[in-house]
């Protein structure tokens, strides 16, 4: 099958479900709408759609033909926002809006779908459809990997992509390796007790202990991890006291840390930890430690994205497609799934014609629907040719 041809056959019905879903948008995990509606066309298509997770739908394409299975992975959440892009299918709501594309992902798997579900006595193995809720709250893939997505039948390579409207329209653009950094949120509660400012030898000052530990966190970038490893760690909030001659009880902390690389990740937060609560020992009072919206970073396996990448290539033609993008310093919550298996990421340009090109999550963002001729020839060629290749 020509599936560039087929993609552009299917155009029209890819933009209405995508101008449905627009118009519609649901937030996190209560996606009751989206998900109705997602399973309704997977049925008419002939699938079998199955709920994973918390509102999460997977389904199986292929399997007639012995081979390995690959997952493909649209996200399908809405941002809390009122949208302000002026188009005529705008939010009809003003409490949420998919001002970061995911209503696009979701409509170009189910243009993915459709075709796969034409040729699928053809399919060397399975194509298993994930439609993950809640990738902005980075809570939704997690839960369908809880849920069992990478099981039955067990997920030997897996891909996703995003849409982005800076880019140009219909380019396809990947990492090799590192792609997104992690993310990982922490809270610093310091506990002293509370005084006279005149009299500070009755207390335990938490303003100062926070302090130390603000600065002792500094020198795990500055004098623990290689010059070459890229991390950063930022305290965004330090709260404490009311006046200036009360010292208080107790200080908060809040900050976030991103990486390139799961192993730097896993020492930052292990140093974190011993950092707050050795300092606040030194000085006599006590600290906690949580760890909040936690996510790896996106790495791509090399062999995988290659393959992917070329057969994607060798569909949208190689002009379209860029194996060289740079890391980006965003999380993507997919990467619950990348940590687990051999997988590939895709940016896909959206850049609208005669409109400025937004930034994600900016209330008057636009995307190019042409673009999605490309995503849903990418989302097949990259899964059928990666199945391929581990036939041949
Ligand atoms: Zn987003
Ligand atoms: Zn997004």
């Amino acid at each position: 099958m020509d599936y560039l041809k087929r993609a552009n056959e299917i155009k029209d019905e890819v933009i209405a479900n995508r101008r449905y879903l627009h118009q519609h948008p649901e937030l996190g995990h209560a996606l009751d709408n989206t998900v109705c509606f997602v399973k309704e066309k997977l049925i008419e298509m002939g699938y079998e759609p199955k709920d994973c997770g918390d509102h999460g739908v997977v389904a199986l394409a292929g399997g007639k033909k012995p081979g390995k299975c690959i997952l493909i992975r649209a996200d399908m959440d809405a941002l809390p926002m009122k949208e302000e892009s002026g188009l005529e299918f705008s939010s009809l709501t003003d409490s949420a809006a998919h001002t970061c594309g995911h209503d696009t992902h979701t409509a170009m798997l189910l243009g993915a779908a459709k075709v796969l579900k034409e040729m699928e006595d053809e399919i060397p193995g399975t194509v298993k459809l994930m439609f993950q809720p809640a990738e902005e709250m980075l809570t939704g893939a997690d839960s369908m990997v809880k849920g069992g997505v990478l099981e039955n039948p067990h997920v030997d390579a897996a891909f996703g992509l995003h849409i982005f409207a800076s880019l140009p329209a219909g380019r396809v653009l990947y990492s090799v390796g590192p792609m997104m950094s992690s993310i990982d949120i922490f809270e610093i509660r310091v506990n002293g007790k509370g005084g006279h400012g005149s009299q500070p030898n009755t207390s335990v000052d938490p303003v100062v202990i926070g302090s130390h530990i603000v600065t002792g966190l500094e020198t795990i970038n500055a004098r623990e991890i290689a010059p070459d490893a890229t991390a950063v760690l930022t305290i965004g909030c330090f709260q404490a006291g009311s006046k200036f001659n009360i010292i208080p009880d107790s200080a908060f902390m809040s900050g976030t840390i991103r990486t390139f690389d799961n192993d730097v990740r896993a020492f930052i937060k292990k140093r974190l930890v011993e950092i707050v609560e050795g300092t606040a020992r030194t000085y006599r009072a006590n600290a906690t430690v949580e760890f909040h919206g936690e996510g790896g970073a996106l790495i791509t396996d090399p062999e995988t994205a290659r393959i992917i990448g070329d057969s994607v290539a060798a569909v949208i033609g190689a002009e379209n497609v860029d194996g060289s993008l740079p890391p980006i310093s965003g999380s993507e919550d997919f990467a619950f799934v990348t940590c687990e298996v051999p997988s590939t990421f895709f940016v896909l340009g959206g850049c609208p014609v005669d409109y400025p090109a937004y930034p994600q999550h900016s209330p008057q963002i636009r995307f190019n629907e042409d673009a999605f001729v490309n995503g849903v020839a990418a989302y097949v060629a990259g899964a059928v040719g990666w199945l391929e290749s581990q036939a041949e």
